[in-house]
């Protein structure tokens, strides 16, 4: 039999339909690849018994025509999403071996759906980095390789980004069929990029954000990454949906996301800003973006100048925001409720040391930060600022879709993956410069897809970064489409 685990998950619905092969046969093959992919790190938990039972349930259910949309296939899950019964850690030492009593409802939807969970991937601790070296599980290496100059593969381990490392690793390594992340400032787009896979965040409120350990509740969204951009629009009908556990969920009906990919994309109005030409951009990022736009246009779209004026105050904006609401949702973990407890001599001091101990150096400073900016004498000129520039960046992209811009094209990233340990030791923003095309869509609560579009001058993938309209994942889809046809799929040599 061919390699199960290098179809896609539309081919792999297919072949589940037409009985070429079993669930329990494709859930097998991804358990043996996830098991010979051990020193990617990519997943935290393996959870073959459970892969298997659900395998067979799914079987039963194709058997008798009543397989749910995601019937029987192979799906990883970001180790920020509650799964009940089943480890959840956020990979911070804090949660310890937490085991939730309860189901995230994005997950409980998958399930629905007859899915199949092979384990949990690792992820930034609490989802704060763009590398996912602040896991405590340690981290994720990267399946793409930088070629040597003279085309051989060369050693450097990289990051697959950050912070839905894992996922991005896991379904760039064919190890799974699809796998849920999240994105709070970049966190899905970024790491899609990086390994050469589709990943989108939706818009603020298409997925319940229910049981998915909190980072910053304004901005968190969970997205699917995937394959394609096929397979990320199944992976997201299944995904989204109301949920009254959310208060921040949209009543708003689930679009057959599917029936968008391949649609046509003539006369729709692409805004190009020039506000994300930065200076020392990479040519090849330069190149890439004015690639994608000619592609674009040869498939009949119009492209358009936009100006995003308030861009440059985005990132230093997201990094009051972000993590004042951390430093607020990370304060259940007093080693009272969940996971760790650090013993000391009184109350005050068990919670010192329960965050002392549980928290990694990255989280902390952020609980720092974000204390620091929501305090009496400092609310008003960082907090209530940051909020006001958030409000004005929203409003940019408000003006461009009122004069009839569909979407708007960007880089995803403003570099390839770089090294383990390469970046951010003695300066953290440079590390917190990975998401400068992507937080503002956090923001402004849009969606936003990447796209594997080139690779840069070492053989590394790159991504385009498409934005869209509030609630119009659709266009994204179908837009995503046209990239992916022209620039064709990325998949990394196999080396592990
Ligand atoms: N890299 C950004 C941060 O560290 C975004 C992370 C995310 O989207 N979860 O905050």
């Amino acid at each position: 039999m061919t390699d199960l685990t290098l179809l896609t998950l539309a081919e792999a619905r297919e072949g589940l339909a037409s009985k070429s092969f079993s669930s329990l046969e494709l859930t097998d093959a991804h358990l043996k690849a996830v098991e010979d992919a051990r020193t990617l790190n990519a997943f935290v938990l393996e959870t073959p018994e459970r892969a298997r039972s659900m395998a067979r349930a799914a079987d039963a259910k194709i058997g008798k025509g009543e397989g749910g949309p995601l019937a029987g296939i192979p799906l990883g899950i970001k180790d920020l999403f509650a799964t009940e019964g089943v480890r959840t850690t956020a990979c911070s030492n804090v949660l310890d071996a937490f085991v939730p009593p309860y189901e995230s409802t994005v997950t409980s939807q998958l399930w629905r759906d007859d899915a199949v969970m092979l384990g949990k991937l690792n992820n930034d601790e609490f989802a704060m980095g763009s590398s996912n070296e602040t896991s405590c599980f340690g981290p994720v290496v990267n399946p793409w390789r930088r070629a040597g100059s003279n085309g051989a593969i060369e050693g450097t381990p990289l990051v697959p980004g950050g912070s839905s490392g894992g996922s991005a690793a896991a379904v760039a390594a064919n190890l799974c069929l699809g796998a849920t992340a999240t994105d709070t400032g970049g966190s899905i787009r970024q790491p899609a990029s990086f390994a050469g896979i589709v990943g989108i965040k939706p818009t603020y409120g298409r997925c319940s954000r229910w049981g998915i350990v909190a980072f910053a509740s304004s901005l968190d969204q969970a997205g699917p990454v995937a394959k394609t951009v096929r397979d990320a629009a199944i992976l997201m009908r299944s995904m989204s949906g109301h949920d009254p556990k959310d208060t921040t969920s949209a009543n708003l009906p689930v679009p057959d996301f599917e029936a968008s990919v391949g649609k046509s994309v003539k006369g729709m109005k692409i805004g190009i800003p020039k506000e994300y030409r930065m200076d020392g951009m990479p040519d090849e990022i330069e190149k890439l973006w004015a690639q994608g736009a000619d592609w674009l246009k040869a498939a009949g779209a119009e492209l358009v100048d936009i100006s995003l004026p308030h861009t440059k105050y985005a990132l230093p904006a997201y990094y009051i925001v972000a993590p004042a609401e951390a430093s607020s949702n990370l304060a259940r973990y007093d080693g009272v409720r969940y996971g760790l407890r650090a013993p000391g001599r009184n109350i005050a001091e068990m919670y010192e040391n329960t965050r002392a101990e549980g928290f990694g150096a990255e989280v902390r400073r952020r609980v720092m930060i974000g204390t620091y900016v929501l305090s009496a004498g400092y609310y008003d000129a960082y907090y209530l600022r940051a909020q006001k520039v958030r409000t004005l960046i929203k409003k940019d992209f408000e003006d461009c879709f009122a004069k009839g811009v569909h979407a708007i094209l960007t880089p995803a990233t403003p570099s390839a993956a770089f090294g383990i340990g390469e970046k951010g030791k003695a300066d953290p923003v440079e590390m917190y410069l990975n998401d400068i095309f992507t937080v503002t869509v956090n923001m402004a609560g849009l969606p936003g897809i990447a796209v594997p579009a080139g690779k840069d001058a070492q053989g590394l993938p790159l991504g385009l970064q498409l934005i869209g309209r509030p609630f119009d994942e659709e266009t994204l889809f179908s837009l995503g489409e046209v990239v992916e046809q022209a620039a064709g799929r990325f998949v990394a040599a196999k080396w592990w």
